[in-house]
């Protein structure tokens, strides 16, 4: 899983309707990967704003993240070293 598929699954996820192997990856990428952590907490924090101030019949405004958002993530990524994932020498 990398981290724009985590991204297509966070609302998934989310909701717990991913497939058991697919949470597992998504959890494993989660460990691995400190910007898509903060993402999803980022996106958490977001939902929960937004079902306090919106009718709750409608969908969560975040339910399709744009892509400057998954950009920002992949640069987020780029910027910052992850443990165990180093090229090998
Ligand atoms: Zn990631």
């Amino acid at each position: 899983m990398n981290c724009k598929s985590l991204i297509d699954f966070l609302t998934e996820y989310d909701q717990g309707t991913l497939p058991m192997h697919q949470r597992l990856m998504f959890d494993l990428h989660l460990k691995l990967c400190p910007p898509c952590k903060k993402f999803l907490d980022d996106y958490r924090a977001a939902i929960k704003m937004g079902k306090k101030c919106c009718c709750p019949k409608q969908e969560p405004a975040l339910e399709h993240v744009p892509e400057e958002f998954i950009q920002a993530v992949l640069k987020a990524k780029e910027a910052m070293p992850i443990p165990g994932n180093e090229p090998r020498k």
